[in-house]
């Protein structure tokens, strides 16, 4: 048995509260591209677009007939992945620790929950590539992107037959995907800041799994959790931004596969404090 696994079994307990933060890591172990790099490239006309151009609010207000297409692709992408070892492993986890318990995950890829993670449990602060929403938020609702849409290829492009699926049905306003574009910042509403925030700081473990920390919240969670005395372990291919936070805290890198690793630390938590 990993001996920092050892160590938050004994801070979990009868009582201890664990937060599983996890990211790309953990879906490229699913397959799941990075969308960064050439696989990103989105081509129209005798254009290539970079993922962080297509992915912000600003490109989307001008011209949703050009991020959408890149969305949908994405969502098919994702779709064809199946979730892996290590998404089934924080399923068992949560039903050992119950509402000690909570996932928050920077993914959009929606394996975590076809894995059987409980929404009431886990916040997407990203977002869900699964779902949309109205985007002159006409109301507070997100809902599944329809089934009804077709399966898109790279480089497809909307047709009059898509668009009204792609339509909010309160309002007809353009729908937009449930994502946090590169030009918009997390909040409560759609994107569980303070939940997670506060999960952070009540938490005696974090667990942080295949990020690499160049997102904002998570660093916040990792410095809340330190400053709040949690254990900080972190399962990653290589160190990353979170080492120093795990390392201050007591806790370390654990390195190799979430595929691997979880399952293990699943049947330690499973076992109860005292095995
Ligand atoms: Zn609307």
């Amino acid at each position: 048995m990993v001996e920092l696994f050892e160590r938050i079994a004994q801070r979990i307990g009868d009582g201890g509260e664990l937060v599983a933060l996890t990211g790309a890591g953990i879906s490229a172990e699913s397959g799941i591209p990075t969308f960064r790099g050439d696989d990103g490239f989105w081509t129209r006309g005798s254009t290539n677009y970079r993922p962080e151009e297509l992915a912000t609010w600003r490109t989307f207000a001008s011209d949703p007939e050009l991020v959408w297409p890149w969305y949908l692709w994405r969502l098919a992408r994702c779709r064809d992945a199946q979730p892996n070892p290590g998404h089934t492993a924080l399923v068992d986890m949560d039903e050992a620790l119950g509402n000690r318990f909570t996932l928050v995950t920077q993914n959009v890829d929606g394996l975590h929950s076809r894995a059987g993670s409980p929404e009431h449990r886990s916040y997407h602060i990203h977002g869900n590539l699964e779902r949309m929403r109205c985007s002159a938020e006409c109301n507070a609702n997100t809902w599944p992107v329809p089934d009804a849409l077709r399966v898109f290829a790279k480089g497809d492009a909307i047709t009059p037959a898509d668009e009204p699926l792609l339509r909010c049905p309160s309002c007809d306003a353009w729908a937009r995907p449930h994502v946090l574009w590169f030009d918009e910042c997390y909040d409560e509403k759609w994107f569980r800041y303070r939940s997670s925030m506060s999960a952070a700081m009540a938490a005696d473990v974090l667990l942080v799994v295949g990020t690499s920390g160049s997102t904002n919240l998570p660093m916040q969670m990792a410095s809340q959790a330190l400053r709040s005395k949690a254990l900080i372990v972190e399962i990653n291919l290589r160190e990353s931004a979170f080492s120093d936070y795990a390392v201050q805290s007591g806790g370390g890198l654990v390195t190799g596969p979430a595929g691997t690793l979880l399952p293990k630390l699943a049947r330690r938590l499973a076992s109860g404090s005292s095995a």
